[in-house]
């Protein structure tokens, strides 16, 4: 059976779901998944692809920075390495990240994505929702959690839309990196992840 190692960078917040769903896709796509659970450089010796959850991104930030574990996943990033990052995961990858409506432009965490993308762009009254969404290229509808969510206001011409809501992309890809705004973690329905792990290879 083919076997495939998945780090979760494990720096903050919520990440049993997505265990859970990438078990699921590896059973359904007959491959036995390990998983890792990624907080310093040498966790990233010999995975096959990564998992940024959601969480808070600044202080994913301050924690990679001080474990040393951001410049050594940024240089594997930069190299070519399978990513798949979830709300605060997609601001982590994206080339342009706004903190604010108002606020400057500043260079993601991982900028493998060419997009600029706004921090809790949804605002209080829609802290948190729920949307259903069809994802043609990975063939798939889930219901498409939002918490506290980013909204990707620009995106390179390059990088592929696969979902939009509202007007703005919410699944993007780049080659072997995979992005979302939303929680596809919480849908109960491993399909992104598969799509994740076709990626992988
Ligand atoms: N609002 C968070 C941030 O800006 C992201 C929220 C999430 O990951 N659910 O980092």
């Amino acid at each position: 059976m083919k076997e495939r190692t998945i780090g979760l960078l494990g720096l903050q917040g919520a990440i049993e779901e997505h265990e859970a769903s990438i078990k699921e896709a590896g059973t359904r796509l007959g491959i036995e998944i390990n998983i890792r659970h990624v907080l310093l450089p040498e966790d990233l010796d010999g995975l096959d692809g990564i998992i940024m959850p959601g969480g808070e991104s600044t202080a994913m930030i301050k924690q990679g920075t001080k474990s040393g574990l951001l410049p050594a996943l940024r240089k594997r990033l930069a190299d070519g390495f399978p990513a798949f990052g979830t709300c605060a995961g997609a601001i982590l990858l994206a080339k342009h990240v706004k903190r604010d409506a108002k606020s400057e432009i500043r260079e993601g965490a991982f900028p493998v994505i060419d997009m600029t993308i706004l921090r809790n762009g949804y605002g209080r009254q829609k802290d948190s929702f729920s949307v259903p969404l069809h994802i043609a290229k990975v063939g798939t509808d889930l219901n498409a959690v939002f918490i506290r969510a980013p909204i990707i206001e620009e995106i390179h011409p390059e990088v592929d839309v696969l979902a939009t809501f509202d007007g703005h992309p919410v699944i993007v890809q780049k080659d072997n990196v995979l992005a979302s705004t939303f929680h596809p973690e919480l849908s109960g329905n491993p399909d992104v992840h598969s799509y994740f792990l076709k990626l992988v290879g």
